[in-house]
């Protein structure tokens, strides 16, 4: 299962990353949405987890052009941000994210979501 982790925090972009690979993912990183967006047209990845904060394309514009293309729409793509306003993830789900976390947050709980969407994914494509 490959996973696309787009943050623009390199500290954040390297743990989460280690902390997929630890669990047998093959990991992706870019450090901002043109940067993804770009990388989303060469290599398809299983699903994507994008920072909401990031200078030029943040997370939710990238979110919409994923969901508006016809080869990346169905994508399940998880959400990350500091901000734990209400608001935001009323937006983030609005804007088709799949699930939302709120950082900082303890890697167990990264790794359950992240199962979640795997299970789903396996699900819809028959194995
Ligand atoms: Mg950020």
């Amino acid at each position: 299962m490959k996973i696309l982790v787009v943050d623009d925090d390199k500290t954040f972009r390297t743990m989460v990353k280690a902390v997929l690979e630890e669990e047998g993912y093959e990991v992706t990183t870019a450090e901002n949405g043109v940067e993804a967006w770009e990388g989303l047209q060469e290599n398809k990845v299983d699903m994507a987890i994008l920072d909401v904060n990031m200078p030029g394309m943040d997370g939710f514009q990238l979110l919409r052009k994923i969901r508006g293309d016809n080869n990346l729409k169905e994508m399940p793509v998880l959400m990350l941000t500091i901000r734990a306003f209400a608001d935001d993830q009323v937006h983030g789900y609005e804007s088709g994210a799949d699930d939302y976390l709120t950082k900082p947050f303890a890697n167990d709980i990264l790794l359950a979501r992240i199962k979640v969407l795997a299970r789903r994914i396996l699900k819809r494509n028959g194995d």
